[in-house]
């Protein structure tokens, strides 16, 4: 089949490898000029994107781009005795397998492995779905199956599904370049006070630090695309923190990296409708930073890929590869709630809970943390619960030991 993506970052990129490797010939539309490398957070990858990324044959280039955070160190609002957490424990009790890297590096890695047998299209968009497809540069053409993988803001799915269900879940997530001298590789340290938190982290091979925000707001009025506003709107949020947190907010004002959005999910539980289907954050973001996005959106392409491969017609594929992620996709978002709610607490007692708490947990041996964890499936180890199908042909093809 002739199958139109929509977003050239991490679903995007996957789905149209295992589309490839299935015999369909593949267009990846990106509304970017070129690939986004532009200043996201650190993402983590849990076991079954692991598995998936190394039947891929890109694990090891993943690997090799770890940022290697292993402290967490946080000075609560009001104090000054900074409070440090050993992260590589809590990580290992989440997941069996885990890396934490770039963002912008991981949708490079997934571009890269695609880039010779796919036809990528950049800086345009899709303008309309019918018999034919339209863009708003390039000229219409004609596609068997159009996929969504563009993001919470999808436009895919403004085409063809309108407004869908969404939650706020009341909070922003912020990320800002700063020179490589204000982050420590390995170490994320940072600042938080009741409603708001932000730290700043550096790895070896980036050239640039990172400081990322989290805060609890109402819902405030700007568009997505408004990128001064946003950066006023961060600036309000972090008065008074920490001189140290002003000295990065300082950096808004260069043309660095920037990525701003709220935590929001999408609540709907339908990802197709005809020939057009969603995936990754487009269909069933838990909320950037707080539910396994990206993993979710490994998995998501995978299945909607293998779905595919059957050799069954699409509105059937497209049925299985729904229920196959219905339960998964439940399960981070209530994930995601849980964690909006103890990684920004509202109150000074919640924010000494979860500094205290993160230390005395990280303080455990390992061999008691990740039993510990293990009695919960649907908590912190809910990510290496989805489970990863093999599709015969599709991941005999690639199996990497
Ligand atoms: C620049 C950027 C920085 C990010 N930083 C973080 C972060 O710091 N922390 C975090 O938790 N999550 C971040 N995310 C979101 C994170 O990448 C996703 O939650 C997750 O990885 C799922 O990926 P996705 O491919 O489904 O969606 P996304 O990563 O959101 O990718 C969507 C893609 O679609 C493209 N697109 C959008 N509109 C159109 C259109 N009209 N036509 C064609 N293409 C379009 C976008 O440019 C983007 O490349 C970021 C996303 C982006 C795009």
């Amino acid at each position: 089949m002739r199958i139109l993506v929509s977003g050239a970052s991490i679903a995007g990129p996957v789905l149209a490898y295992w589309l490839v490797r299935n015999g369909h010939e593949v267009t990846v539309v990106e509304r970017s000029p070129v690939l986004r490398k532009t200043g996201g957070h650190a993402v983590d990858l849990f076991k079954p994107a692991m598995d998936i990324s190394e039947r891929m044959g890109v694990l090891p280039r993943i690997e090799a781009l770890a940022t290697g955070t292993t402290r967490l160190t946080y000075l609560r609002e009001g104090t000054r005795k900074p409070i440090s957490a050993d992260v590589t424990k809590l990580f290992a009790a989440a997941s069996d397998r885990h890396v934490e890297v770039m963002r912008d590096d991981l949708s490079e890695i997934y571009y890269d492995a695609t880039r010779a047998d796919v036809e990528y299209v950049f800086g345009d968009s899709i303008t309309s779905i019918g018999d034919e497809v339209t863009f708003e540069a390039g000229a219409p053409r004609r596609f068997d199956l159009v996929i969504g993988a563009d993001g919470l803001h999808s436009n895919v799915r403004r085409l063809v599904f309108g407004e869908v269900g969404k939650a706020f879940v009341g909070a922003y997530l912020a990320v800002l370049s700063v020179p490589k001298n204000l982050g420590v590789p390995g170490e994320m340290a940072g600042h938080i006070g009741p409603g708001r938190t932000a730290a700043a982290y550096g790895a070896r091979h980036l050239d640039d630090a990172r400081a990322v925000f989290l805060f609890r707001s109402p819902e405030l009025s700007y568009h997505h695309r408004d990128v001064a506003r946003q950066k006023q709107l961060l600036r309000q949020a972090f008065a008074g923190l920490h001189h140290e947190v002003d000295s990065w907010l300082e950096h808004l004002d260069g043309d660095g990296a920037f990525y701003f959005d709220s935590i929001t999910q999408l609540r709907g539980d339908t990802w197709s409708r005809g020939r057009v289907a969603l995936v990754g954050d487009a269909a069933y973001c838990p909320g950037p930073a707080i539910g396994g996005s990206t993993s979710l959106a490994v998995l998501g392409a995978y299945v909607l890929a293998g779905e595919l491969s059957t050799g069954s017609d699409h509105p059937a594929a497209f049925a299985r590869y729904e229920d196959a992620m219905r339960e998964v996709v439940h399960a981070s978002r209530a994930f995601a709630l849980g964690t909006a709610k103890t990684l920004i607490p509202s109150t000074r007692l919640g924010v000494s809970a979860l500094v205290r708490g993160a230390q005395l947990l990280t303080s455990l041996p390992s061999w008691l943390i990740r039993p510990l964890a293990k009695l919960n499936s649907k908590g912190v180890r809910m990510h290496d619960s989805m489970r990863v199908k093999d599709y015969g042909r599709q991941g005999a093809a690639t199996a990497t030991p």
